[in-house]
């Protein structure tokens, strides 16, 4: 295998273009023809990881196998490429000065001055390396995050720079802009690229390929246009149209030859044609349902759809390998109270209580749950919904009256879910939950071993409580099973309710593992119990 290649994708004009999809969608071609490639985000914010933002802030928190907090970008790399990610495929401003800070102060640069160039530089481009450096891959696409011209931004676009110098014909630099349309004078308009394209220029960074996001076609006047003032050949210039579902990008990135142009660039073969059979199979299915079911989704974060993204994606995958479309229905919990929950929730053929932390809304997930229990519909909580399913089970079965999780009530007289031991003492809150990948022994005969058609899995944590294995024996006996236990710890992973038509919880988060070519069993089983349950 000769040199790994690296493709950098930056932005300009406006944040929310896509990069992340074209990214995921260019790597998607790469590997039709026949490359193993990756994909890692540079995020420029201070965080150490995103694990401690508010979902509000960059939307869902992803999970990689190794336990890595990262971005959500990252779920549809997974979810396009069908190749797990890791530590090394995101990375912030923060833990890039946090591993110079360390170094200097273990004195690996003892008497020099620690500047941006070379030192925070220098980390950067480690951090790019490592992916290629073990030969894995034979192409890594890097996304930088935030746009060309912010002031976070600059040391990354120097890496670009530096790199493109030192790696030559072996990196190339794909620049995504917006071409908008001004309905007034019925135009589109190449202004704001051009002046994107001027500030990365002034960086020292010479494109390679421009992506163009638009709304409508653009004509070849235009893009000669483009080329002309931005430097660049003509079939460099793509346009990214607006498709009904991410999943056409792809296809969209093909007919536009993105896949060519850049092997072309990197002198690399062509290979054979992209060998995109599986994925045009999803696509098929998912354009064309047989019916459509109704799904709410019970969470506090439901103004930002971005804070559910691996679920939404998820349920998708689920209900195109199910032959149906899953409308969701976005419910708020702090909305959900005991009068209205059967207006909120009628006529849903599911629901799923969602992932989650801290008190708000919480109550109204408890009264959404018990209404999926009481009216027989499928249900399915994940992580937090999971533990909202035992707490309403305890209360409202079990009749014991304050059952609660400590996490909302450190003195409830039966806590039910609990902090877990090894949590016990930890003060610090980045990177300290249970995260990543465990494994769970399942129960023969219950709808996991369905769903998985297997005794045993692998799932994605994050999370602080658990559920206390004290109460075990009573809620078996009330009617809730543990179907699935971490192997060495017993930590009950799932619960479900036998006489239920489909009432399944888990503590463990799949929707991070649901993948185009690869739906989450979980995910399917839900919504075949809620199609053969309409
Ligand atoms: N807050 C709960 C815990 O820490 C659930 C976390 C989650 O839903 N991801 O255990």
């Amino acid at each position: 295998m000769g040199a790994t290649k690296y493709i950098f994708v930056t932005g300009g004009v406006t944040s929310s273009l896509g990069k992340g999809i074209v990214a995921a969608s260019l790597a998607k071609l790469l590997q039709a023809r026949g490359y193993s490639v990756t994909i890692q985000k540079l995020d420029p914010y201070i965080n150490v990881d995103p694990g401690t933002l508010n979902p509000y802030e960059h939307g869902e928190c992803y999970v990689t196998d190794d336990g890595a907090e990262t971005d959500l970008d990252l779920g549809h790399y997974e979810r396009f490429l069908n190749v797990r990610t890791s530590q090394a495929n995101n990375v912030t401003t923060g833990r890039i000065y946090q591993s110079v800070i360390n170094k200097e102060r273990r004195g690996d640069y003892l008497g020099k001055t620690v500047q941006i160039i070379p030192h925070i530089t220098d980390e950067i481009k480690r951090r790019i390396k490592i992916l290629g450096s073990k030969g894995k891959y034979d192409i890594v696409i890097t996304e930088i995050g935030g746009t060309v011209g912010d002031i976070e931004s600059l040391p990354y676009i120097e890496t670009v720079r530096q790199l493109k110098w030192e790696l030559g014909d072996d990196a190339i630099v794909v620049h995504l802009t917006l071409v908008p349309f001004l309905a007034a004078s019925g135009e589109l308009k190449t202004k704001p690229t051009q002046h994107s394209v001027k500030s990365l220029l002034e960086t020292g960074v010479q494109p390679d390929v421009l992506v163009l996001r638009t709304e409508h076609d653009i004509h070849m006047s235009i893009r000669k246009k483009v080329a002309l003032f931005c430097n660049v050949s003509i079939d460099s210039v793509i346009q990214s149209i607006d498709v009904p579902t991410i999943y056409d990008v792809p296809l969209k990135m093909l007919e536009e030859k993105l896949d060519r142009t850049v092997l072309k660039k990197l002198n690399m073969p062509l290979r054979n044609d992209p060998k995109l059979e599986p994925w045009n199979a999803f696509l098929a299915k998912l354009k064309n349902p047989k019916d459509t079911v109704e799904i709410a989704l019970v969470g506090k974060y439901v103004e930002l759809h971005d804070a559910y993204k691996s679920i939404v994606e998820a349920l998708i995958h689920a209900g195109a390998m199910n032959e149906v479309k899953v409308k969701i229905r976005w419910v708020h919990s702090e909305k959900i109270n005991e009068a209205n929950v059967a207006e909120k929730l009628e006529g849903v053929n599911g629901i799923l209580v969602a992932p989650g932390f801290g008190h708000r809304g919480l109550d109204g997930k408890i009264i959404a749950t018990r209404y999926a229990r009481e009216s027989n519909i499928p249900f399915f909580g994940i992580c937090l919904g999971m533990q909202v399913s035992v707490i309403e089970y305890a209360r409202n079965v079990l009749k014991l009256e304050d059952a609660d999780s400590t996490e909302m009530n450190e003195k409830c007289e039966d806590p039910v879910i609990d902090l877990m031991e090894d949590q016990k003492g930890i003060t610090e809150k980045g990177g300290t939950m249970r995260l990543g990948a465990y494994a769970c022994k399942i129960t023969a005969g219950s709808n996991m071993e369905k769903a998985y058609g297997s005794l045993e899995t692998q799932e994605r944590h994050r999370h602080r409580y658990e559920f206390n294995n004290e109460y075990l024996k009573a809620f078996e006996k009330g009617g809730m099973i543990a179907s699935g236990c971490n192997p060495d710890t017993g930590l009950v992973e799932v619960v479900e309710i036998p006489e239920h038509c489909w009432f399944t919880g888990v503590q463990f988060h799949p929707e991070y593992s649901s993948t185009v070519l690869n739906p989450h069993p979980l995910f399917v089983a839900f919504v075949k119990a809620i199609v053969e349950n309409k």
